[in-house]
């Protein structure tokens, strides 16, 4: 037998939006160590725990490896042929049967972005529709439409490293600490060394709110209404800037006008912040030399996500904080590669590149290189094809990499849609929750198993090598989708991800120089790239991304949220851990991180504690109009009166946030209201 020889390979963590890049060393399929180094653009010498030590899932025995069929309530193993039949045969029938908008199809973060671009292709070349997403429903599609209304692009503003030259950051929303770790780290030594000033508005007193400069605790849902009113001080003091306004941005007078209701007394009284603190935000942003705000699911997985995500770019507008260095927009992206998904295309709405499928001109570019026509009005997204199931209109889907059973908000709704399907496919890496309801199992290999890119949430596209053969019989998922599409007769030729690239960046301009001997080792490209190969990494700095170069600005219209009621009275927060990625089937079967974080648990308040009589590790049930959990109890200070917070982070039936989440959403973009959460607890 062959000595097994080490290697180092170069890869980019999944984990978070941040998109850190390091080399593995291996030796046979044993990780030996995980390196990063200086020539990583984001993040240099720094990962975070999880980027460290959470790659040992890829060796777990509970990996999927071979395809399986689901027979009566079992699964029994399958040839690859004979699934690919299978769907092929299955997908025909419900086409043929229902029309092509009988079937749905949902995409992942965790895969590539020649994958998420290959899974749009299939939807809308092979089988003829629109009914495509991804998971950024669950979290930043508000965030995306904020920023498509005013500036004209879904992307971060700047880089990273941008966020550091801020004269002010203010995270509204927002966890960086656990959720985005080495980005918090950036901000965390700007701020100790170099003077920048932070200010945090959250629920939560997390790390970066005990760092603040200041740190205030609105009404939850109620963020759209302080942003408006400091948005308003500032006009009203003179401070906006008014050469930035009037060159570069439209709609200011109306707009202005459009803000009257939102006095400091009326911010004061909704929001309960206090009318010095309000003026203190609006004072610290007049006196800054340049503000970013970051913002996440704190903000945007409420009713009114994307207005409040429009209200931040307004706000960085009427002060002209767009287009200059350590400025601007930054919402967090929750994965690596959620940025991605978006961009390649596997919206209901958009073709890759943000190019509408119900514009003409762009889908007719599309038609010439795939050489059929598309389908001309938009699909539905992940909610609305849950709800077309059980109204009998969606009868097949295939999702990839999604653990919707368990991330989807009102998991018991879910789970109900998906058993009423007549044909499930699920590709993953582990048995999920989800594939429990499927009737084909696909094993699809992790990031360290395959090639392709990953965009992170500064719109920085970085390759991955791969460091293992895929385990088992399982494959890349690109693979898998090219052997589907061509059972349905495509034709398909790939034989790497950079020709899927080479393809992208003819029908989608902000790719157009994007090619992979560009982006060979750890060199990396920020869309927009021109032609030539130059790319981007500030944007608006020659105009915003509208035909005429200019921004609109989006006028306020607050969704107020849901309130609590006598029978469910606590407000229940959600969010992650430090140490956990998403509900936790990848990390989770990471021994030395699964053993660190076993299992989530709920915050309690020190006075909800003392009233109640609810001791520290306490076993509570919390019951929701919509389902039940039982989890132990930390008391803490980092949550006040009745709101408590529940880490999503877990796989456990007994546990998981969504058995009590409801199914209410964003006005504008069907995003879950997560945050708008409402339960009871009993001590058990
Ligand atoms: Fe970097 Fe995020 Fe991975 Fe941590 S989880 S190593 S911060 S990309």
């Amino acid at each position: 037998m062959r000595e097994q020889r080490i290697r180092k390979t170069k890869t980019v963590c999944t984990f978070c939006g941040v998109g850190c890049s390091f080399d593995v060393w291996t030796k046979g399929r044993k990780i030996l160590k995980i390196e990063p180094t200086e020539k990583a653009p984001v993040n240099g010498i720094s990962t975070c725990v999880k980027g460290k030590f959470g790659w040992d899932f890829v060796n777990s025995e509970e990996r999927l490896t071979k395809p399986l069929i689901r027979r009566g309530d079992s699964f029994v193993e399958a040839t690859w042929d004979e699934v690919l039949d299978l769907i092929a045969e299955k997908f025909q029938e419900i086409k043929r049967t229902y029309g092509p908008d009988a079937l749905g199809f949902i995409s992942s973060s965790k895969v590539t972005n020649e994958e998420n671009y290959l899974m749009q292709k299939l939807a809308r070349s092979v089988i003829g529709t629109n009914n495509v997403d991804n998971c950024s429903r669950y979290c930043q599609s508000p965030a995306t439409d904020g920023l498509m209304r005013t500036v004209g692009l879904a992307g971060d503003s700047g880089t990273i490293q941008d966020i550091a030259k801020a004269g002010l950051v203010i995270i509204v929303g927002a966890n960086p600490a656990e959720a985005h770790p080495v980005l918090a780290t950036r901000v965390k030594r700007a701020h100790k060394l170099h003077g920048q000033k932070l200010i945090v508005v959250d629920l939560r007193k997390h790390e970066m709110a005990e760092r603040a400069d200041l740190f205030v605790r609105p009404k939850q849902g109620t963020d759209h209404v302080w942003l408006s009113a400091v948005t308003k001080y500032i006009i009203d003091q003179e401070w906006h800037d008014k050469k930035f306004l009037s060159e570069r941005v439209v709609g200011y007078d109306e707009y202005r006008k459009s803000l009257s209701k939102y006095t400091l007394d009326y911010a004061e009284e909704i929001t309960g912040i206090s009318k010095a603190d309000l003026i203190q935000i609006a004072t610290m942003i007049h006196e800054a030399n340049g503000v970013a705000v970051l913002w996440a699911m704190g903000v945007t997985q409420h009713c009114g996500g994307s207005e409040t995500s429009a209200s931040i770019s307004d706000l960085l507008l009427v002060t002209g904080n767009y287009g200059r260095p350590g400025a601007g927009a930054f919402p967090l992206r929750g994965h690596n590669n959620v940025q991605g998904a978006c961009d390649f295309g596997t919206l209901p709405n958009w073709l890759p590149g943000y190019q509408l499928v119900s514009d003409k001109v762009s889908r007719k570019k599309f038609e010439d290189v795939w050489g059929t026509p598309l389908p001309t009005t938009p699909g539905m997204d992940n909610q609305q094809m849950l709800n077309a199931i059980l109204e009998g209109k969606l009868r097949g889907m295939y999702l990839v990499g999604e653990d919707m059973a368990w991330v989807d908000t009102n998991a018991n709704h879910v789970h109900e849609a998906l058993s009423q399907l007549e044909f499930f496919v699920v590709q993953d890496v582990f048995f999920t929750k989800t594939a429990q309801f499927a009737d084909v199992v696909l094993p699809a290999s992790p990031s360290l198993e395959k090639e392709g890119t990953f965009t992170n949430t500064e719109r920085r596209i970085q390759r991955l090598y791969q460091v293992f053969e895929p385990l088992g019989e399982s494959k890349p998922d690109w693979e898998i989708i090219c052997a589907i599409a061509n059972r349905l007769g495509a034709g398909w030729t790939y034989q790497h991800p950079s020709e899927i690239m080479a393809e992208a960046a003819k029908v989608a301009p902000i790719f157009a120089g994007v090619t992979y001997d560009r982006l060979e080792g750890y060199n990396s490209l920020l869309w927009p790239v021109a032609p030539d190969g130059t790319d981007t990494p500030l944007l608006y700095t020659e105009g915003f991304g509208f035909s005429d170069g200019k921004a609109r600005l989006a006028l306020p219209n607050w969704v107020p949220p849901m309130t609590p009621d006598e029978e469910y009275d606590l407000h229940l927060n959600n969010g992650r851990l430090l140490e956990h990625f998403h509900e936790g089937n990848m990390t989770d079967k990471s021994p030395g991180l699964r053993k660190k974080v076993p299992d989530t648990f709920v915050e309690i308040s020190l006075e909800l504690a003392k009233e109640r009589g609810i001791e520290d590790g306490a076993l509570v049930r919390l019951v929701s109009r919509y389902g039940s959990v039982k989890v132990r109890a930390v008391v803490t200070d980092r949550v006040r009166g009745k709101e408590l917070y529940l880490p999503m982070n877990t796989t456990s039936d007994q546990s998981a946030v969504n058995l009590l989440t409801g199914s209410a959403t964003d006005v504008r973009t069907n995003t879950p209201a997560y945050k708008e959460t409402f339960v009871r607890m009993e001590v058990l």
